[in-house]
């Protein structure tokens, strides 16, 4: 199949964010591709060439593409800078020089989809000494072949910018629509894809064996499963009447949540967003070596930084010393944590996500030995509200955010967020009870003390019905002097000239930023806002949701990407949670 047959449908995608006409775009994309590349197509489409799990990236560096082009197009470095900062990617300025020099006469060889996806396998691989000279010598290649409108998408995806907005579930419903022709098969798609993480995986087995094998699908080790997921709820009572009367409270942990796969002596490790994260844990693997029976297990657990003489948790920002790429032997030592286990989803040969909660916990128990540094959550079934409340008590004593309440009976929900496991965190005075995660889309240049940095920033929330990102709140409080910097120093990398087509916004920030750093915030409560666009016309016409008083925690959420922030959706129950309990509270005082 010939790329240029994609790029078609890449130029399509490029005019419309409207969810349906992409699924409907990508659909007869995939219908007109073999089945033996819709893999490929796949990974192409989301602008990679593996799961992101495998960690493997294209990532040339913006210098780099501009050789080539120069080279190509036989412009000067110079002109391509200037026309870089007027359109504001490198593809686009490819595109305009090779249409002025009539390249399209010129390709010698038509660029099949193998083709393009081999020579970025090629250049994402290539390391060591002499590998810039290949991967130059391979792009001015493929560009040499390249049409304008080829050589466009091929440089956006070379560059990790392609951004045509179709996100993991557009793929599924893209998939459900080619191979299905019925709606309804979409969950078992869904399914298989919640348990391997891995969209290219899916709709390979979907286009090679059919809908009846996708059924059978099953965990694969060494890939990560999807996360469950936890609702929220504001007491113990609510909980409880929610759960119909008993339940398994565990400890909510402050730490890092991690996947453990392992295949005999083969170890995975995966972060809550399903990052391969094995480099940055290897006391985790000698840990789960020594202290968990079983060849072939996945099993679920907060790691969590501890005092090595008390044995007692410490605070989530002790652990972030351990998120980093170099120094790791010395950061093992200087920051030991604990892993803290708290589900199995497989183990020797067999698939566990079918089973109750209490069955799994109970084979989590047999295969776990406990010490100082290996542990199951503590957990208690609970009856009563005090039960509850006495287990919050000792939960927040221990250094713990509250707890997560399990429904015994309940199956692991891979990928789901739903009420078989709710969060209770501690109460804030007179604030909102939980925080939110949200995207940092725009800033404001600072003044005075913080000139020279952006001052605020505009932060959205995920719509995932329209996907895109709707504006929440302005922010300006919670930062140090120390934080501005770091904000300043990671934001700058990531600015872009205009406003994302998929950012929804009434306020025009300083700068806009290609939406990808996600930070925590609390607030005193969720309004209507005619200004902010979160959940727009839901509550009332032409009014959105916002955060008033928001202040950022300290936390940046890099455990966590953009369609893992808190949702529209989110945002509307925390709304109308508190209008419940206002209502409440006002018909005590009466
Ligand atoms: P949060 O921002 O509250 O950590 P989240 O979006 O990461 O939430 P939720 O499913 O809403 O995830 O809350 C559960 C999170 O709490 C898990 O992702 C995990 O990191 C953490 N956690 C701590 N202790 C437990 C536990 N006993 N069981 C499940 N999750 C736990």
């Amino acid at each position: 199949m010939l790329y240029s047959e994609v790029a078609a449908a890449y130029e399509e995608m490029d005019n419309t964010s409207k969810r349906l006409e992409l699924t409907k775009i990508l659909a007869d994309l995939i219908k007109k591709t073999p089945n033996k590349l819709v893999d490929k197509v796949i990974y192409l489409t989301q602008g990679k060439i593996y799961p992101d799990f495998m960690g493997i990236e294209i990532g040339l560096a913006d210098r780099s593409v501009m050789r080539a082009i120069a080279s190509t197009s036989g412009h000067s470095l110079k002109e391509i800078e200037k026309k870089y900062h007027l359109f504001g990617d490198l593809g686009s300025v490819a595109e305009d020089l090779l249409q002025n020099k009539g390249q399209i006469t010129l390709f010698s060889e038509q660029l099949t989809i193998e083709k393009v996806y081999d020579v970025l396998d090629s250049i994402a691989k290539s390391s060591g000494p002499g590998s810039l000279a290949l991967r130059l010598r391979l792009l001015n290649r493929l560009l040499a072949n390249s049409s304008p409108k080829e050589a466009k998408y091929i440089l956006r995806t070379a560059t990790g910018k392609l951004r045509l907005g179709i996100a993991d579930y557009t793929v599924l419903d893209a998939l459900a629509l080619a191979f299905t022709d019925d709606k309804k098969n979409r969950p078992k798609i869904e399914r298989a894809y919640n348990l391997s993480g891995d969209l290219g995986l899916v709709a390979n087995n979907l286009a090679m064996n059919g809908l009846k094998e996708i059924e059978k699908f099953h965990i694969k080790l060494g890939h990560p499963v999807r996360p469950m997921l936890a609702e929220r709820l504001d007491s113990g009572k609510a909980i409880l009447e929610k759960m119909g009367g008993t339940a398994a409270l565990e400890y909510k942990l402050d730490g890092e949540r991690v996947q453990i796969s392992c295949n005999s002596n083969k170890f995975w490790i995966f972060s809550r967003r399903l990052e391969n994260i094995t480099s940055q844990y290897p006391d985790l693997i000698e840990l789960s070596k020594s202290n968990l029976k079983g060849k072939e297990y996945v099993v679920e657990g907060e790691v969590v930084a501890i005092d090595i003489n008390t044995g007692a948790y410490l605070p989530f920002q002790e652990l972030m010393h351990r998120r980093r790429k170099h120094g790791i032997a010395k950061a093992v030592n200087d920051y030991p944590v604990s892993i803290n286990f708290f589900d199995i989803l497989f183990l020797d040969g067999k698939d566990l996500t079918e089973l109750p909660y209490q069955n799994r916990r109970n084979i989590l128990k047999d295969i776990v030995k406990s010490n100082a540094r290996v542990n199951i959550v503590p957990s208690k079934i609970a009856t009563t509200v005090e039960e509850v409340e006495e287990f919050m008590a000792s939960a927040i004593t221990d250094g713990c955010e509250g707890l997560v309440v399990k429904d015994q009976k309940s199956v692991y929900r891979a990928g789901a967020r739903e009420f078989a496991w709710i969060k209770l965190k501690r109460e804030y005075n007179g604030e909102l009870t939980d925080s939110l995660d949200l995207i940092v889309v725009g800033a404001f240049h600072g003044k005075g003390r913080r000139t020279g940095k952006y001052g605020a920033f505009l932060l959205a929330s995920y719509d995932s019905l329209n996907n895109d990102l709707r504006t929440v709140c302005k922010v300006g409080t919670g930062f140090s002097d120390e934080n501005l910097i770091k904000f300043f120093n990671l934001l700058v990398s990531i600015k872009v000239p205009n406003k994302p087509n998929h950012v929804i916004s009434n306020i025009d920030a300083d700068v806009w930023f290609n939406p990808q750093v996600v930070i925590e915030v609390m607030g005193s409560e969720i309004t209507l806002s005619s200004i902010h666009t979160a959940a727009m016309d839901t509550v009332r016409k032409g009014n959105g949701l916002a955060l008033r008083f928001p202040k950022f925690t300290g936390r940046i959420r890099s455990d966590k990407g953009v369609s893992d922030s808190t949702t529209n959706t989110e945002l509307l129950k925390m709304y109308q949670r508190q209008r419940k309990l206002i209502a409440k509270h006002s018909d005590n005082i009466l």
